[in-house]
């Protein structure tokens, strides 16, 4: 019995570290994997980057590329098409939305589009 206990302790630990995981991206932030360790001080680096790359494999978070070689991820909504332009000076992230149906128009016909990913470089309003 006491050892039921603690398996349920433990299986309550484990899901809560998962909820505050998910919950630093709920503000619409786009981090990357050590960007999170750093807000999340008190959870492990290892947790952090397998729980991630869980949330990635469930489809709840999306992993993009804005910057080489280090991903980032952010909350993956459904029907939400943003892309992201970078300020070459301050390195500022700034969304941008995408219709779908414009990128399909200027793919040729015989290809077919099922994700793409934009990255929009350029000079931010503070920086132009
Ligand atoms: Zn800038």
């Amino acid at each position: 019995m006491q050892q039921c206990r603690i398996i349920i302790c433990l299986i309550m630990r484990k899901s809560q570290k998962r909820e505050k995981i998910l919950e630093v991206f709920k503000d619409g932030d786009l981090l990357t994997a050590h960007q999170v360790t750093e807000r999340l001080p008190d959870i492990d680096r290892a947790t952090i980057y397998r729980n991630i790359a869980l949330y990635v494999e469930q489809g709840i978070l999306r992993e993009v590329n804005v910057q080489k070689n280090v991903s980032s991820y952010e909350i993956n909504k459904e029907h939400d098409y943003h892309q992201h332009f970078i300020c070459n000076n301050c390195n500022k992230i700034i969304p941008v939305d995408i219709n779908p149906e414009d990128i399909k128009k200027i793919i040729p016909k015989f290809l077919v589009v099922k994700d793409f990913e934009l990255n929009i470089k350029g000079l931010c309003k503070n920086c132009d």
